[in-house]
């Protein structure tokens, strides 16, 4: 079909100077890797796994989970696959979790911290993941959700090595994580830039609420800079700072977040070719020209404008 040809025609992902900026997908099921291959993606930046888990009164067993993780793996041999754990509460409690009733769920026991009190679920989720790996080949990442600072880092990244995962990172989509970036880079392998929840949490607007939707948009300069922070600290310490919130899929944000130091984007599969060819347009020295007025910006709509003209004005 047009999709599975473009995807066969597509170059990687890269700037016009040839800087290399591998485009991932983002699949929330098994079975969207084969779309993410039609339009092209040149792995996964983001399995969301919260399928395998809700509308369940117990945690899958390693053998389920493995079999799903191969369905969605397989397309992807030799490939960058990254695979966050699992990413329960806020809007997404499960029983098995112990998840009560909170009055901010958002700011509750959710993510990393729930799956820290019930760790025989992690580590099945690991070796479920480390499995999977073997049978396909593929290059696995995994990243846990909501890490709030080091110690959660090191929790991670120290169980994660000892269940035999080689490539360990961190979602980062809490502000302090932006903020201690430089503390928590040199722990592990990569970062991703999770800009949903960065988002949320910077501006203190739940995402969930539509009457402050409007404060939900990760143009916002207190946004970008805290990705800029991110991707410093990646950048001096030598690792790959992906971006996988909604973000990377705005053509122009996805350049900018480029010239802020992310160096992989990953967005629903659909959205690919315009960014693709968005990036393709302009130099590295653009997008830092771009990024740098956009963070200059005294709000969302004026950083894009920012962006969008210093573009324009660039030879
Ligand atoms: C994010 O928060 O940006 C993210 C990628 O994760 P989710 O949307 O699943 O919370
Ligand atoms: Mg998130």
């Amino acid at each position: 079909d047009g999709a599975a040809a473009q995807g066969a025609a597509t170059k990687p992902g890269g700037l016009a100077d040839g800087t290399r900026v591998p485009l991932l997908a983002n699949l929330a099921h098994a079975s969207d890797a084969a779309t993410a291959i039609a339009f092209g993606a040149e792995g996964v930046g983001l399995l969301r796994t919260e399928f395998l888990y809700l509308d369940r009164h117990r945690a899958p067993s390693v053998a389920e989970q493995t079999e799903r993780y191969v369905e969605a793996f397989r397309p992807f041999a030799g490939r960058p696959v990254i695979v966050r754990v699992l990413d329960a509460g806020a809007d997404k409690k499960l029983a098995f979790l112990g998840h009560e009733h909170e009055e901010n769920p958002a700011l509750g026991r959710r993510g990393i911290r729930a799956l820290r009190e019930h760790e025989e679920v992690l580590v099945d989720q690991l070796r479920a993941l480390v499995a999977a790996r073997e049978t396909t080949g593929v290059e696995l990442g995994v990243m846990a959700p909501m890490v709030a600072d080091a110690d959660e880092t090191e929790y991670f990244v120290e169980l994660a090595r000892e269940v035999g995962v080689s490539r360990v990172g961190i979602n980062a989509e809490v502000p302090s994580a932006a903020v201690l970036a430089d503390q928590l880079a040199p722990l592990v392998d990569f970062i991703s830039i999770g800009t949903n929840d960065l988002t949320q949490y910077a501006l203190a607007a739940d995402r969930m609420l539509g009457s402050v939707a409007a404060f939900q948009d990760p143009w916002h300069p207190a946004v970008l800079r805290l990705a800029r922070m991110i991707g410093a600290a990646g950048a001096a310490a030598g690792i790959p700072v992906g971006v996988c919130g909604e973000a990377a899929g705005d053509p122009l944000l996805a350049l900018v977040l480029v010239g802020l130091g992310a160096t992989e984007l990953s967005m629903t599969p659909a959205l690919l070719p315009e960014v693709r060819s968005e990036l393709s347009r302009y130099t590295l020295a653009e997008a830092r020209g771009a990024a740098e007025a956009s963070v200059a910006a005294r709000s969302a709509a004026s950083a894009r404008a920012a962006a969008s003209s210093a573009l324009s004005l660039s030879p």
